[in-house]
């Protein structure tokens, strides 16, 4: 590989093939055995499926797979942004790696993702984690064959620049599990929720291609897919920048008309941008799973307007009061903040309130964590973490008897499930078409495949069943 060639920013699909090459020749030469990587994945479905690229393109390079980082030659962690928390594990986990390191110099340490883009991690990470060998942030995974390249070297690189309005399409792929497949369909963020790290690290909303996004889902199809999830922050506003006449609805559509035995998911919708001709394009859709996850972060008009989130809570119970009419058996879950900056206890019991009006099926819950750079980090926060802790209780406890009347209703109702897991011990786990995760006994060769489930039991967020066949 001549030289000249690793400056050239943003290579192309061909050069990184290459790179690819090289990296596995060098690879060859340098063990006595099948290299071998560990990859962990921090954070949401946009994560997971950029990790199943980042997998793609080492598979490529001659790696294989371990569950265990004493095991690997190379250790790869994809970090989120979104939390202070979900940091502070980053750090803890790489800071474990030194002592693994010690015993194995010719270990790789790589370290991408959200966390990664921002400059005050990364110059940390040079100062103070001098046994890290590869930083690279959210746009520059396309480029992995040419950094590890680089790497094998003996350098340590950063790649941590922003390039903006960039889609690599055509790189390979490496799923876990086929049967269960993410689908991004667009990239980025433009609504600066005033709380969230998002738009900052990913950069501007950018919407893939339909005719690529449809080449995709046909191969995933073709593959075994059996449930597919379309991926975006924000997938209501998909197709905006695009020069054709395409929106999320007609795009769902057409996913939805391929032929196949799937069923199709999508996430993340975001209320401002929710509209009717979605809803009511899912009602149609036979495929599509009567599931909507819509985030609603708060039930307070005056929180929700300083989150930046343009829409009252008003508006948001008329949008599920839609949904309901169009799809009676829909299941609503949802994303809710407690403990905003400024937020009152007073307005707290509005998302209460809510909560009770929606009857969510289930909450993805957090307590507000401030992220340096947004709007929301330079507003006075006074109440203290330990109130908003039993704020959190107090709504868990509500959600929990929500979810309980909800689950119980099921005894008796035979489900249609798409089987996931099997505990080792004769228990099978599956989710049935409105979310809900389901156990029964049965056996393994059932994995990926959909069976009908009598509920015989309900537990708050679980049901119990008997499988009746396919
Ligand atoms: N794009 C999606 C949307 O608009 O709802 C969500 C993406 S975000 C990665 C997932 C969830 O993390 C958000 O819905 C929000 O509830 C939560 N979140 C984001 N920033 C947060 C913060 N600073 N503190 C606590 N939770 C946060
Ligand atoms: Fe973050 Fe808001 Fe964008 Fe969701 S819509 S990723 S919460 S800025």
């Amino acid at each position: 590989m001549n030289t000249s060639e690793m400056s050239i920013p943003n290579a192309g699909l061909s050069v990184q093939k290459g790179f690819a090459e090289s990296v596995k020749s060098i690879l060859e030469a340098k063990y006595d055995h099948t290299p071998r990587a560990f990859v962990h994945t921090y954070g949401c479905q946009g994560n997971v499926s950029d990790s199943e690229r980042i997998k793609g393109m080492l598979h490529e390079m001659g790696y294989v797979f371990t569950d265990s980082p004493e095991d690997a030659d190379l250790v790869l962690f994809n970090t989120c942004a979104v939390r202070e928390h979900a940091e502070d594990r980053v750090f803890g986990n790489v800071g474990a790696l030194k002592n693994i390191k010690e015993n194995r110099r010719d270990m790789i340490i790589a370290l991408c993702g959200c966390m990664m883009q921002q400059p005050r991690i990364s110059d940390k990470i040079k100062r103070s984690y001098p046994y890290v060998n590869l930083v690279f942030g959210t746009f520059a995974f396309p480029r992995l064959p040419e950094m590890l390249y680089r790497v094998l070297q003996g350098k340590r690189v950063f790649e941590v620049a922003e390039e903006k309005g960039k889609i690599v399409e055509g790189l390979p792929t490496y799923r876990d599990r086929a049967f269960k497949s993410w689908l991004p369909i667009m990239y980025g963020c433009d609504n600066f929720c005033s709380y969230c790290i998002v738009p900052y690290v990913r950069g501007r909303e950018r919407s893939r291609r339909p005719e690529d996004i449809l080449a995709e889902a046909k191969q995933l199809i073709a593959d075994g897919a059996k449930d597919i999830t379309l991926l975006g922050q924000n997938v209501n506003s998909y197709g905006k920048g695009l020069d054709i006449d395409i929106n999320f609805a007609k795009l769902l559509k057409m996913i939805n008309d391929l032929p196949g035995n799937f069923v199709l998911r999508f996430m993340t919708s975001h209320p401002k941008d929710c509209s009717k001709e979605l809803l009511d394009t899912m009602a149609e859709c036979e495929k599509v799973e009567r599931h909507l996850h819509l985030p609603f972060q708060s039930g307070n008009n005056r929180v929700l307007r300083e989150m930046n989130r343009r829409y009252t809570a008003q508006e948001y119970i008329a949008l599920t009061d839609y949904a309901k009419s169009v799809m009676p058996d829909i299941a609503i879950t949802s994303d809710v903040i407690v403990g905003f900056p400024g937020e009152t206890y007073e307005e707290f019991q509005d998302t209460l309130r809510l909560i009770e009006r929606v009857q969510f099926t289930s909450l993805y819950t957090f307590i507000y964590s401030r992220r340096e750079g947004t709007v929301a980090a330079k507003m006075p926060d006074e109440v203290t973490h330990r109130e908003k802790a039993e704020w959190m209780r107090e709504l868990l406890d509500l959600q929990e008897s929500i979810a309980a009347v909800r689950t119980a209703g099921y005894v008796g109702e035979t489900k249609k499930v798409l089987v996931e897991e099997w505990d080792g011990k004769g228990i099978l786990v599956g989710r049935t078409n409105d979310n809900i995760t389901i156990q029964f006994p049965g056996d393994e060769s059932l994995i990926g495949t959909f069976q009908n489930v009598k509920v015989t039991e309900a537990l708050s967020w679980i049901v119990k069943g008997e499988l009746q066949g396919e």
